[in-house]
C-alpha cells in the first residue's frame, strides 16, 4: 500500500519544472515557466486588489517553481509579488499580485533550441500603449524648439534658404534580449548584452549631434517580437532603422563586420539566407504569442514604396559598411540582402549590422571592450551622417498613424 501511494505520488509529479525566469521591463513584464512536458492551465483575473490567478494542471509545488516568489524585482513596474501553493490535488495555483490594472497574455511555446516546453505570462499595462513613447515625445518637443534654419555647415547640398533643418530620428534596435540570448560568444558572452551595450553607446553619440535624436526599441534585458521592433520605429516616426547584432559561426576564425538590407526577391547569397533565417528564429526563441495578429508578420508581398525604401537602405548600408571598414575587417565587401523580418518597415530605410563575430575569441574580446564599442558606434554614426548628407530626408508633416 505504501509503495502504491509512493508510485501514485510520482505519477502525479510527472511534470517537472525546469526553471522559472522573470523579465521585467517598462513595456511589459514576463514570467516564463519551463517544463519537461506540455501542461493544461486555467487563468482568471481578480480585482481589489488586482491579481492574476494561474492554475497549472499536473504540476506540484516544487523547489524550481517555488523559487519564483523570491525572484520578483522591487522595481518591476507590473508585478508586486507571486505566491505559489497546491490548490487541490494535481493543481498548483500561482497568484500574481499586480501593481496596476493589467492585461495579461498567457500562451505556451513548443520546445525550441535549448528550451523545453514553456508557459509564458506577459503582463501588459491595461491602458493601450501610448501612440508615442515618452522617449520620442521628448525628442519631438526638442525638435519643435530647435527647428531653425540649417546652419551653414550642416546644410544639405541642395537646401534652399527656405528649407528647415528638421530633427532626424534614428531608431536603434538592440538585437535579441530576455529569453533570447542571441549568439553565444567563444568565452560565454551573450549577443543580447553586446547589442544593448553598443546600441546605448550609439544612442548617446547620435543624441550629441545637433540635428539628430536616437530612439532605442529596447533599453533593458527583455524580448521584443521582431514586428514590434518595426512598429516601435514607425510610431517613433524614425527616419532610419539600424538593428545591431553580433555574428556567429561554427568556425572560430570567421571574422569581420557585415551589413544587411532587406531583399525584394531571394537572398544575395546562401550565407545571407541562412543568417536571415537564424535572426528570424528570434521570435521562436524569444517567444511570441501567435494569437496576437499583426500585418507585418504576414506581409509577404512588397509594394512599390518598399522598393524605394530598399534602394535607400542599400545606400545607407554602403555608407555604414565603408565606415566599419575603418575599425574592423569586413566580412563581405558589399551590403548583402535577405528576408530579415526586422527590416520590413515599408517606409523606413533599414539595415542590420553584424558588428563582428562573437564566436571569434579575438572579436568577442573587442565586442565586450568599452572603447571598441564606442569605436563601432562612432563608425555607424559617421556612416549615417554621410548618408543623410547625400540623401537629405524630405520635410515631413506629422500625420496620424493608422496602426
Ligand atoms: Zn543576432
Amino acid at each position: 500500500m505504501l509503495a502504491l501511494l509512493a508510485w501514485a505520488g510520482l505519477a502525479q509529479a510527472a511534470v517537472g519544472v525546469k526553471g522559472v525566469r522573470l523579465w521585467p521591463s517598462a513595456d511589459y513584464s514576463r514570467i516564463t515557466v519551463e517544463l519537461n512536458a506540455e501542461i493544461g492551465f486555467k487563468q482568471f483575473q481578480l480585482k481589489n486588489p488586482d491579481r492574476i490567478v494561474l492554475d497549472l494542471e499536473g504540476v506540484e509545488p516544487q523547489p524550481a517553481l517555488l523559487e519564483i516568489t523570491g525572484k520578483i524585482a522591487a522595481q518591476d513596474p507590473y508585478i508586486a509579488a507571486v505566491r505559489v501553493a497546491l490548490n487541490r490535488p494535481g493543481v498548483t495555483r500561482m497568484v500574481i499580485d499586480l501593481k496596476q490594472e493589467s492585461r495579461p497574455q498567457i500562451f505556451t511555446l513548443k520546445p525550441y533550441g535549448e528550451y523545453g516546453h514553456r508557459l509564458v505570462l506577459d503582463v501588459y499595462p491595461a491602458a493601450a500603449p501610448p501612440t508615442l513613447d515618452k522617449q520620442v515625445e521628448s525628442a519631438i518637443a526638442q525638435a519643435e524648439q530647435t527647428n531653425k534654419p540649417a546652419d551653414k555647415g550642416a546644410a544639405p547640398a541642395k537646401a534652399g534658404k527656405s528649407e528647415m533643418m528638421r530633427l532626424l530620428t534614428v531608431a536603434i534596435d538592440a538585437g535579441h534580449g530576455g529569453e533570447d540570448p542571441g549568439a553565444l560568444g567563444a568565452n560565454g558572452s551573450h549577443e543580447k548584452n553586446v547589442t544593448l551595450a553598443v546600441a546605448r553607446r550609439l544612442k548617446a553619440q547620435i543624441d550629441r549631434q545637433p540635428n539628430m535624436r536616437a530612439y532605442l526599441t529596447r533599453d533593458g534585458d527583455y524580448f521584443i517580437p521582431l514586428h514590434d521592433r518595426v512598429n516601435k520605429a514607425r510610431r517613433a516616426q524614425a527616419d532610419l532603422f539600424v538593428s545591431i547584432h553580433a555574428d556567429a559561426f561554427v568556425r572560430p576564425d570567421a571574422r569581420g563586420s557585415s551589413v544587411f538590407a532587406l531583399s525584394e526577391k531571394g537572398a544575395t547569397s546562401a550565407a545571407a539566407r541562412w543568417l536571415a533565417k537564424r535572426e528570424n528564429d528570434a521570435d521562436l526563441i524569444g517567444g511570441v504569442n501567435i494569437d496576437v495578429k499583426d500585418v507585418y508578420l504576414k506581409q509577404t508581398l512588397l509594394d512599390l514604396s518598399q522598393t524605394a525604401t530598399i534602394s535607400d537602405s542599400l545606400k545607407l548600408g554602403r555608407a555604414v559598411l565603408d565606415e566599419l571598414g575603418e575599425v574592423n575587417t569586413l566580412h563581405k565587401p558589399h551590403v548583402e540582402q535577405a528576408g530579415f523580418a526586422v527590416l520590413k518597415a515599408p517606409d523606413i530605410p533599414s539595415i542590420l549590422v553584424e558588428t563582428a563575430f562573437i564566436s571569434n575569441p579575438d572579436e568577442e574580446r573587442r565586442l565586450t571592450d568599452d572603447a571598441y564599442q564606442d569605436k563601432l558606434a562612432a563608425a555607424i554614426v559617421t556612416g549615417i551622417k554621410r548618408y543623410f548628407d547625400k540623401n537629405p530626408p524630405l520635410a515631413r508633416s506629422r500625420v496620424a498613424q493608422s496602426f
